[in-house]
């Protein structure tokens, strides 16, 4: 479990950072929490010939401020940890959805450590590719390795999940941004033309090995939430093998605005580590605006979001209990939300 030798990068400057990016390409990668990066280069998953270390860039840039204000928002630098925004009272009482899927994250080491642009940018996850090199060897690699820059055409052409596809079904496995899809946030994406803002829901391509819409020269700078989605109720259920540190087998994140007699206003509602990227569930704002909260019309939501999961073979759990938790979660997310409301009856 030795590192590639590579050479670390302290930049200055957001502008500095994406130099050092450009110049690089696809030898550069970059570094912030560590808390993927480093059990990745230990695993030999890649062999990046400069890590871009932009924790330095915490303080001077801003990069760690947690701001809010009536008319902008929410805004929250990549670089604030975890444990910041979990444990910030700003979110836990205007953003409650984000406060709690964050502190299912990990346990405190990695919270501690971890970012919240990294948790964005995270690799996404098999049974098969997070392995010892030993391991993966003795399996011929796996596909998503192949076609990875650093090892390109050193491991084997296999999806071990979907064996004769072209396609890595390797699953997204963070959890804040199922959260932060149903708060319709957008993120803030530094490059050589300055500044861009993106949703969030167009960041992820749903592709096992090419996972975010991030150019080589570009980090991600801050998240944004608009103001609108403030007060709303809003919860996390997540399955996994140990509740004290891993990773999501399934996640279900719902964010609503009831009125005081229990009628939905809006609705949003989002899986992680079911598909190759966090997807919310279009249908679920159609189906609840106007109406009160009934165990039918909650089962249907359900049914919807089984539909739209589709997770594969990995470790720890079956497909099918996966699904089949998403509908339970779904279920579970919804009612405690109505609940949250007062005088609203489930
Ligand atoms: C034991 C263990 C359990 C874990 N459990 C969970 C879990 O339950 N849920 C979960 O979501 N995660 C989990 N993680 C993963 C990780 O701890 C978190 O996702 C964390 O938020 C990653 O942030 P980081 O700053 O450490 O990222 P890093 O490891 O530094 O980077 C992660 C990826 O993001 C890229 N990156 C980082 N910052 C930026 C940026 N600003 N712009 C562009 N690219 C960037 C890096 O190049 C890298 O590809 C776990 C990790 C461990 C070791």
């Amino acid at each position: 479990m030795s590192m590639p030798a590579f050479r670390l990068e302290r930049p200055r400057s957001v502008a500095g950072a994406v130099s050092i990016l450009a110049a690089h390409g696809p030898d550069a990668m970059i570094l912030a929490g560590g808390t993927d990066v480093v059990p990745n280069l230990q695993m030999k998953l890649f062999s990046p010939r400069v890590l871009v270390d932009i924790k330095s860039l915490a303080k001077v840039c801003r990069l760690s401020a947690i701001e809010w204000s009536p008319g902008n928002g929410l805004r929250i630098g990549a670089l604030s940890t975890l444990t910041a925004v979990c444990e910030s009272l700003l979110i836990q009482e205007k953003f409650p959805v984000l406060a709690r899927a964050v502190a299912t994250i990990a346990g405190p080491l990695q919270r501690n450590m971890g970012t919240l642009g990294g948790n964005l940018c995270l690799e996404t996850r098999c049974h098969w590719y997070n392995q010892s090199e030993f391991w993966r060897k003795s399996l011929g690699g796996c596909l998503k390795l192949q076609v990875s820059d650093a090892l390109a055409g050193k491991e084997g052409p296999v999806c071990h999940v979907a064996p004769g596809g072209r396609r890595c079904w390797a699953a997204w496995s963070g959890d804040a941004a199922p959260a932060l899809l149903t708060l319709d946030a957008e993120i803030e994406i530094a490059g050589p033309a300055g500044l861009r803002r993106v949703a969030l829901a167009q960041f992820y391509r749903n592709d096992g090995m090419d996972r975010i819409a991030l150019g080589r020269d570009e980090l991600l700078t801050a998240v944004r939430v608009p103001p609108r989605m403030a007060g709303r109720r809003g919860n996390y259920r997540k399955l996994r093998v140990r509740n004290s540190i891993d990773y999501p087998l399934a996640g279900v994140a719902v964010s609503m605005d009831v009125d005081p007699r229990g009628v939905c206003r809006d609705a949003r509602l989002a899986l992680t580590a079911v598909n190759p990227a966090p997807l919310l569930v279009k249908e679920v704002g159609e189906w609840l605006i106007g109406q009160t909260a009934s165990p039918e019309l909650i089962e249907r939501v359900a049914q919807q979001a089984i539909r739209t999961a589709k997770p594969l073979t990995t470790s720890g759990s079956t497909p099918v209990y996966r699904r089949d938790m998403v509908r339970v979660f779904t279920r579970r997310a919804l009612e405690e939300a109505w609940r949250e409301t007062a005088g609203a009856p489930v």
